[in-house]
């Protein structure tokens, strides 16, 4: 799948989009889901054209990815979530449920999040 530069996601990182971030830096933005699931519910974004985890685990270098994955965990424990817990999604494609084209992971935490996986 090629990147769609008109994802939600990619016009947010090109300010034709409100967000509330939560972090930035060179190569990350961390903002604030518009219809939070859970009492902190935060996108984590690479700035690359990445759709997908799949994308992304295959085109990024190992670097780029550690150093994302190192900014997750950085920006949990900026959020207090490490104390009580919280969890982290990656939807990928259609049986993933993914929404948006451009790779996020989710932070979900604030409170008991109960089953991973409703039953169908
Ligand atoms: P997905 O289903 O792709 O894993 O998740 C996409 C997420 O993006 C959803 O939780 C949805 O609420 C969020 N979202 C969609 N559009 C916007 C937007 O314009 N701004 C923000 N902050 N979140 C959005």
């Amino acid at each position: 799948m090629s990147y769609d530069d008109d994802n939600i996601f990619a016009k947010i990182l090109r300010g034709e989009i409100p967000n509330d971030t939560v972090y930035e830096d060179d190569a990350v933005l961390a903002f604030r889901d518009i219809a939070p699931q859970a009492p902190v519910h935060v996108l984590v974004i690479p700035k690359g054209a990445y759709v997908s985890l799949d994308d992304f685990t295959q085109k990024a270098s190992a670097e780029e990815v550690g150093r994302f994955f190192k900014r997750v965990g950085e920006i949990a424990r900026s959020l207090g979530l490490e104390k009580d817990g919280f969890r982290t999604i990656a939807n990928t494609g259609v049986d993933g449920g993914q929404e948006v084209p451009h790779f996020h992971v989710h932070l979900c935490g604030g409170r008991r999040l109960g089953r991973m996986i409703a039953k169908a």
